[in-house]
């Protein structure tokens, strides 16, 4: 795609860009220049790294994880990074048309100009748009085709943690943390280089995986059974290691990132400097895949956070804070942390967020105590499970007394609308569990009216479509098809509104069942389902996360197409159950997480028995402490406080 004949390698594009921009939709989100934003002389670096966030750049602009290595890249002098984003479709036609490569917004070199080229996926639907940046880039799709002029493609991010759908794109995947990681592989690259390259690309690939942190998926061979199934997935050559071991960044206070928040210029999703208060989390919810593979539990201190929230608003002029993490309400001190920062932009025009997801009163006060300035964000609270039986299975533990006194709680604290957040599909899940929503969401309405006197309040359902992922104890489950899910969800919405008084009062949100089918496809896959992804590529498949672009037809299609021949098909990836023999493609893939452990908790679900939070309890044995020779970490600046007494304000 790119024109290499008459230019230097890192030279700007941006002659050749900006006469197509105004012919396309939002041409701000390609022209960078942000505050914070950094520009390197491309001769002076001894290595350059593009990242990539596969989405339109008003998603992946805000995203914590590649600000986060950008900067931490960028702080070391011979080190240049630079950001990419997926085009639209609109300029996607003119960079073809024109000959221009996918590019950079910091500097607008060419990506395919870079020594790594480093993808974060949070989730799979990203992945079709790896490929249009690949193939925009001049790079070619399939790393087995790619030389020694190429950048490396490294993917990281949650997805990594099975990136065998799209082994055959990429030439590396870094699972977990990304901080220590990416310096790591820098150095790696800096001394290959520095020695003159020897061995090309090969060899520098097996300097990254001899680190037994760097899976290279060319470097080990899928065996598969008659069946379909696996048979076995085997290193082919000496020296790489049989299990490849996540990354993790222990000492979050020695990594207070972002320091130098990027500031958009044009609209995002999230306009706010957000401090991530603690990373992990040990609830266990079964479906939760970030919850299993972020383990162990590490908190930021008070003061740390304190401090990077004062930074942050300095350095980026953000006026809104959000207190970030998988659980927030769960930071064995966050009484202090709100109490300490409400107490200290009361009167500002800061305001405070928590994204509440835990349902029980204390988030309420939380959130009433960042409210100080006045500003009521959102409450949005996630039951997830609609009945006491499903919660059960999915280790929710949320009693429907607690969700309702939560619920109006925060009707009686000011707040007129509330969010509630479920899924349908889970498994076991029968029809009467998800019609118990609509019962639970009349209760709501009723007792809320009763005890504020008010009949202005509302609440809205929001209902996404579960999908079982790699490393959680639901990776052996059979998803429902698309069928039953959206003859459960036209159910419920008849049920919400079968009382037109308490119907009117309930917003109801949902997706249907077909994208999560496909997310489905996409995160338990193996190397075969690689070339679907193609297939729909090929056949004009972009932006699979946004709702006007995915089409379910054309995955369908891909797999009629490409599965039969290998003896799989789309319902052999989703529906069927596996059992505990069956080798998962990701199990040389390392989260730490006992194998066992998570068949046992497995089995827990089908019995609807429930599993207490290890921070409160004795340690279950899930593996993960012992695997990185370590403990749950929470308490001031690291010292530990267990047994904990939760914190009242
Ligand atoms: S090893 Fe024990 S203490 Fe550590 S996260 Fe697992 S269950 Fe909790």
């Amino acid at each position: 795609m790119s024109d290499t004949a008459t230019r230097r390698p890192g030279e700007s594009v941006f002659d050749r860009l900006e006469p197509l921009l105004p012919q396309v939709q939002k041409p701000i989100q390609y022209v960078g220049g942000e505050l914070g934003a950094v520009t390197k002389q491309w001769d002076g670096a001894a290595v350059r790294w593009a990242l990539m966030y596969p989405d339109a750049y008003e998603v992946g602009q805000p995203n914590q994880g590649v600000q986060i290595l950008y900067e931490v890249l960028n702080e070391q002098d011979d080190v240049l990074a630079e950001r990419t984003y997926s085009v639209w479709p609109d300029l996607e036609a003119l960079l073809r048309e024109h000959r221009v490569p996918q590019f950079t917004v910091d500097a607008h070199r060419p990506v395919g100009d870079f020594d790594l080229f480093g993808v974060s996926f949070s989730t799979e639907l990203g992945y079709t748009n790896l490929l249009t940046a690949l193939d925009l880039a001049g790079i070619p799709l399939h790393a087995a085709d790619r030389d020694d002029s190429h950048p490396i493609v490294l993917a990281g991010g949650h997805a990594a943690f099975n990136p065998e759908p799209i082994a055959d794109f990429l030439d590396a995947a870094v699972l977990g943390d990304g901080e220590e990681a990416v310096l790591e592989i820098t150095d790696i690259v800096r001394a290959f280089k520095a020695e003159g390259s020897p061995g090309g690309r090969d060899e520098l690939l097996l300097r990254l995986a001899r680190t037994e942190s760097v899976y290279v998926p060319r470097f080990y061979d899928v065996e598969y059974l008659p069946d379909g199934r696996i048979q076995r997935i085997v290193p082919n050559r000496p020296d790489v290691p049989f299990r490849v071991h996540k990354r993790t960044t222990m000492d979050l206070d020695a990594w207070p990132y972002p320091k130098k928040p990027l500031v958009p210029l044009a609209e995002t999703v999230h306009e706010r400097y957000a401090v991530e208060i603690f990373r992990g989390c040990t609830r266990g919810c079964r479906f939760c895949q970030a919850g299993m593979i972020t383990r162990p539990v590490r908190e930021r201190s008070i003061t740390t956070i304190g401090d990077m929230v004062e930074n942050g608003l300095k350095e980026s002029g953000f006026n809104e804070v959000g207190l970030l993490s998988l659980s927030s309400a769960d930071h064995s001190e966050i009484g202090a942390v709100t109490h300490g920062l409400a107490d200290r932009y009361q009167g500002s025009n800061v305001s405070l967020s928590l994204p509440s997801t835990r349902v029980d009163a204390f988030n309420v006060e939380l959130a009433e105590e960042l409210a100080r300035n006045g500003r009521r964000t959102g409450l949005t609270f996630a039951p997830e499970g609609g009945s006491e039986r499903i919660r059960k299975v999915i280790n929710k533990m949320v009693t429907e007394e607690d969700l309702i006194r939560t619920v109006v709680t925060a009707y009686s604290g000011g707040w007129r609308q509330v969010k509630l957040y479920f899924m349908c599909g889970l498994p076991t899940e029968t029809d009467d569990d998800v019609l118990q929503i609509a019962r639970l969401a009349h209760e709501v309405i009723t007792t809320g009216r009763q005890t504020t006197g008010s009949r202005d309040i509302r609440c809205t359902v929001s209902i996404g479509g579960f999908v079982p992922k790699p490393h959680t104890p639901f990776q052996w489950a059979a998803m429902a098809d698309p069928e039953t899910i959206d003859r459960r969800l036209k159910a419920l919405r008849d049920a919400i509104n079968s009382n037109r008084s308490l119907g009117r009062a309930i917003g109801y949100r949902y997706h249907d069942g077909r994208p999560s089918h496909i997310e489905g496809l996409l995160s338990r896959g193996d190397r075969r389902v690689g070339r679907v992804i193609e297939h729909v590529w090929r056949d004009g498949g972009r932006f699979d996360g946004w709702s006007e672009h995915f089409s379910y037809d054309r995955w369908v299609a891909a797999c009629d197409a490409e599965l039969p021949a290998l003896g799989v098909s789309l319902a052999w990836y989703t529906t069927r159950e596996r059992q505990q023999a069956e080798v998962l493609p990701w199990d040389h893939l390392d989260s730490g997480l006992d194998s066992d452990w998570l068949w046992a908790d497995w089995q827990d679900a089908l019995s609807e028995v429930e599993q207490d939070d290890c921070r409160w309890t004795p340690c279950f044995d899930c593996g993960v402490c012992p695997a990185m020779d370590t403990e749950i970490q929470i308490g001031p600046t690291g010292r530990k406080l267990l047994p904990l007494t939760p914190v009242n304000t």
